[in-house]
């Protein structure tokens, strides 16, 4: 039987998670995706209007088919965790059944199982404030969508992922360096989804014989990035310090997911893989 992938955050065809669904396409995974609940009609609508064509084309000519698109909102465990204001919301209304809890719900009765489970999202709404000027809430909020989803994610799905299955989620070097620009509570909430990993990896991989991973990735123009605002600069560094000296391509990190996913990697878990031409490894600028 052919695997099958559930990717959590995918609302367009520029970020990690779309370049990461199709690796697993092409290596013959069937896909499903999770995709913020705002963001849900918008990715439909260009979907089936084929705006996302040529996006789709995998190696052997043909086009990545997403099972099902499932509305997800990751800051939210279950109905009763839904506050009134968003439940009353004119961007959630035309959507149900959303909640990480329901989400994993609705996976198990329309497909029984998954084997690979892939977290590409994150937010901080208050990104582009220095750590010291964050408030509590933006830091909290950004922890609650950026870390804990993650674990909300693996603790409602581990029990429909079958044994050998594997994790992945995204991380940036933002936690372990101080990248200046990167606020709001977002280097926190990367390193502690880097240690959370470390963890989860022990406690799934004891209890469902599950494995987790993240890669940390470089810098990518994708939609979140570009509302951080300085990922050009980002990019530009990157390509003046990095031993390697080419722009690094989603692809290349849809790339070492698909194997992360894969039996080549069946003895790796609670690591920190680093996709990112190797600039993680520089200690100065050149
Ligand atoms: P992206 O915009 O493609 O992905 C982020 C997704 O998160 C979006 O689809 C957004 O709708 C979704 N999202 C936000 N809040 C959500 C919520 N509460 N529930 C469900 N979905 C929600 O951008 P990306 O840069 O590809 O981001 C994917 C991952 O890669 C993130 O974890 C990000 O931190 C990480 N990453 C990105 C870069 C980069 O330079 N772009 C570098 C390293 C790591």
């Amino acid at each position: 039987r052919g695997k099958r992938a559930f990717i959590a955050g995918v609302a367009d065809d520029n970020g990690y998670g779309w370049a990461i669904a199709k690796s697993l396409a092409a290596a013959g995974a069937e896909i499903l995706v999770g995709t913020w609940v705002p963001a849900l009609n918008i990715f439909e609508s260009s979907l089936r209007r084929g705006k996302f064509d040529e996006s789709r084309k995998l190696p052997d000519g043909s086009l990545m088919e997403i099972a099902k698109v499932y509305p997800l909102d990751a800051v939210f465990d279950n109905p009763e965790a839904v506050p009134e204001d968003i439940k009353t919301n004119k961007r959630y209304a035309g959507a149900s059944k959303w909640t990480v809890q329901e989400v994993a719900e609705t996976v198990k009765q329309e497909f029984g199982s998954i084997d690979i489970l892939v977290h590409s999202l994150a937010n901080g709404p208050e990104v582009s404030k220095p750590l010291l000027e964050t408030s509590r809430n933006g830091y909290l909020a950004a922890i609650s969508a950026s870390s804990y989803s993650f674990i909300s994610l693996l603790r409602h799905f581990a029990p429909i992922i079958n044994p050998g299955g594997a994790t992945i989620s995204l991380t940036y070097i933002a936690s372990e360096r101080t990248i200046p620009g990167y606020g709001g509570g977002m280097s926190s909430a990367k390193a502690a989804l880097e240690s959370d990993t470390r963890v989860l990896a022990f406690e799934a991989g004891r209890k469902h014989k599950i494995r987790v991973n993240t890669i940390s990735a470089g810098p990518l123009r994708s939609r979140a990035a570009k509302a951080i605002g300085f990922i050009d600069m980002m990019i530009d560094y990157s390509s003046a310090n990095a031993p390697l000296q080419k722009e690094l391509s989603a692809e290349e990190v849809g790339s070492a997911a698909a194997f992360l996913a894969s039996p080549l990697a069946s003895a790796i878990t609670g690591t920190v893989l680093y996709v990112d031409n190797g600039l993680h490894s520089m200690g100065v600028g050149v």
